[in-house]
């Protein structure tokens, strides 16, 4: 057992973290470290899409933005504060510009314009992308800076506990345990800033990669508050190798093929509408409206519930195939805008994957190069949760609302609201190790405690201790029932009866949990046997959450909720199938979740804050910009 003190730790070195430590180093912040499971780890370096996009403030062209309206964007969806939509709005340029300063490719003209697309939820052309490996991109470049800094990187540490002082409620730092040696390191620091990304880890049906599974349990296990919990995305996806199979992926047009138990194949989705044509159109609108989203249902979400009756109420395999286009497949009866489209794109071919090749060849490359050939299988999808809107609590610097010190930055902070612009992910992410490391460097020397080294001895001797009882129970059977859990209980079908029940179970997992031992275990069970417990009190977290939205909200932004009571969906489904309607009054509200008395998670609410619309004047600014005031 260790013990090290730093200025700032940051945890976690996805896009967000490793920005921090750039950020940080380069306001004069020291001593520094990034403690990470591996460079190699996270979402930010092993996920994609199509086009993964990066969504920034209009640079191009005539068309004006400001972070004003940028962040009136970033608020339309409901339930975002709108300080914090400005701030990230605001940090929009300077973040974009220090990737594209570390070399991040993104795309510009002769003049140096970055040119822009429209994304979902976006008005302007504000989105951009480097290809379907945009945030490996960004993680190569920080990473390289990261180099050239000399920032110390200390890889294979795994967080088990984060420490805090009691009295004060300040994050004090971490207890970390190798991963190849077992060794517990516990790590002070005046500042922590918080960077694991999403809970991956929590769903059995994802798209996060399989290296991630987050950490957002152990700020929960030291009380920190969490908002819009239940705001979740989840969209089809290819499951031997987890991608989106979003845009061109669909807009090409590939058979939906459902295989039984005794391998018998159908076009399951034509039981659901009156033409081929008809099933046509809505599948290529699906390529647009990729994630599922309440407000598409009816409409192109459909095929999402139709993919999971299949799957997980049929207990069938679902498949995309694109070797080849039914007998009654016929291009002049399709729909003006689908026809539209794949003229303009000169996608035309017999088959699904003549038209991909010609629309969008990367993608079949991208399959290749993960060892499946779409012209001689099928690819087999689901609906897989893939993005956590909400998360940790935090202000306007990105600093933990009941944490002092604490800064949860990235996909962990639940800066977004029901919906938000495809791509604000990244723009979040890096916006918000800008304002941590801004609000760090600014704030006077804050000494530890002087009771710190005390706590962290209480924390590693308790650790120490708990492994005088031999652990009983599989992790991995353990993360399974879990994972499986929120699958059918917290993704995107919700129903009060399923979460109730998904509660209690949740609960006495917990409990299990928390009383098996850690004795007798390699060191990388020891640390997925700890890491299973802030997961597991996570999901409780999360149930929670959705169990009040189910009471209060209904169906909105990427879930639905199914009531007795409700409207039916479509009369190709059973009559449970009836959707639970929005109460709008919502949107001007966050559900936040915490701690309470018997440490049990307890909801509360706050209405949401406007977009606050200075009106500066540059002397009076500029003044308290130098001595310091914004940070008093
Ligand atoms: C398929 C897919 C496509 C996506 N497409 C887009 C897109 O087009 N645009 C967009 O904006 N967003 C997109 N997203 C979301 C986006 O990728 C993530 O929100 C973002 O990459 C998260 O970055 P991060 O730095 O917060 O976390 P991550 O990149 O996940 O990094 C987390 C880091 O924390 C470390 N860590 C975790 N737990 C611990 C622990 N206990 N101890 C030590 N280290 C730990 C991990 O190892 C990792 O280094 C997509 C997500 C998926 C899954």
């Amino acid at each position: 057992m260790t013990m090290k003190k730093l200025h700032t730790l940051i945890i976690g070195s996805g896009a967000s973290g490793l920005c921090a430590a750039v950020r940080l180093d380069s306001l004069g912040v020291a001593p520094l470290a990034v403690y990470t499971e591996g460079l190699k780890m996270g979402t930010s370096l092993n996920t994609g899409s199509d086009k993964q996009t990066y969504y920034k403030l209009g640079m191009y062209g005539t068309e004006a933005d400001s972070p004003e309206l940028m962040a009136e964007d970033l608020i339309a969806g409901g339930s975002v504060h709108g300080d914090i939509a400005l701030a990230e709005a605001a940090m929009s340029v300077p973040a974009f510009s220090h990737l594209a300063a570390l070399g991040v490719p993104f795309p510009h003209d002769e003049y140096g314009q970055y040119i822009g697309y429209k994304t979902d939820h976006d008005p302007k052309r504000r989105a951009t992308s480097c290809g379907p490996y945009t945030s490996r991109d960004m993680c190569r470049a920080l990473t390289a800076e990261l180099k050239r800094r000399a920032i110390s990187v200390m890889e294979y540490k795994n967080a088990v506990r984060l420490l805090k002082d009691p009295e004060t409620n300040r994050c004090i730092g971490a207890v970390f345990a190798d991963r190849l040696t077992g060794e517990l390191e516990a790590v002070l620091a005046e500042n922590v800033v918080f960077a694991v990304g999403g809970p991956g880890g929590l769903y059995a049906t994802s798209v996060y990669p399989k290296v991630h599974t987050g950490a957002i349990g152990l700020a929960l296990e030291i009380g920190a508050e969490t908002r819009n919990l239940a705001e979740s995305q989840y969209g089809l996806a290819s499951l031997k190798f987890r991608w989106n199979v979003s845009g061109s992926y669909m807009q090409v047009l590939p058979r939906f093929v459902s295989v039984d138990q005794n391998g018998t194949e159908r076009e399951f989705l034509r039981e659901y509408f009156s033409s081929t044509a008809e099933m046509y159109d809505m599948i290529f609108l699906k390529g647009y409206q990729w994630p599922f989203a309440a407000g598409h249902v009816p409409g192109s979400s459909l095929i999402d519930i139709f993919t999971y009756v299949e799957t997980v109420e049929r207990g069938n395999r679902v498949y995309l195939d694109y070797r080849s286009d039914p007998e009654d497949f016929d291009f002049d009866s399709l729909g003006e805008e689908t026809q539209l489209y794949l003229t303009r794109s000169n996608a035309f071919g017999n088959t699904p994957l003549e038209r991909l090749q010609k629309m969008n060849m990367p993608a079949i490359e991208l399959y290749a190069a993960h060892g499946i050939k779409l012209e001689s299988e099928m690819l087999e999808i689901a609906v897989c949760a893939q993005h956590n809107n909400g998360g940790l609590a935090a202000d306007k610097w990105w600093e933990s609302t009941n944490l002092s010190h604490f800064f949860p930055v990235g996909e962990v902070n639940g800066s977004h609201g029901v919906t938000r612009p495809g791509g604000s992910a990244f723009n979040a992410g890096q916006a918000g190790a800008f304002r941590a490391a801004e609000r760090i460097a600014g704030n006077k020397s804050s000494p530890l405690p002087r009771n710190a080294e005390k706590i962290a001895e209480a924390a590693l001797s308790e650790l120490q201790h708990q492994t005088n009882l031999d652990a009983q129970l599989d992790w991995r059977k353990e993360r399974m029932e879990f994972q499986q859990r929120m699958s059918r209980a917290g993704a995107f079908i919700r129903s009060a009866e399923n979460v109730t029940a998904a509660l209690s179970e949740a609960r006495q997992q917990y409990q299990r949990l928390l009383q098996d031992g850690l004795g007798g275990l390699k060191p990388d069970d020891y640390t997925e046997t700890l890491r299973n417990r802030q997961l597991c009190l996570a999901h409780l977290y999360y149930l929670t959450s959705i169990a009040e939205q189910i009471k209060t909200s209904g169906s909105r932004g990427g879930s639905i909720v199914l009531s007795e009571n409700g409207i039916p969906i479509h009369n190709g489904l059973e009559s449970k199938w009836k959707l639970a309607p929005e109460d709008p009054a919502y949107r001007k509200k966050m559900m936040l979740c915490h701690a309470g008395k018997d440490g049990t998670p307890e909801i509360s609410w706050e209405n949401c804050r406007e977009v606050p619309h200075p009106d500066g004047w540059f002397e009076t600014v500029w003044k308290e910009y130098r001595e310091g005031k914004l940070h008093e």
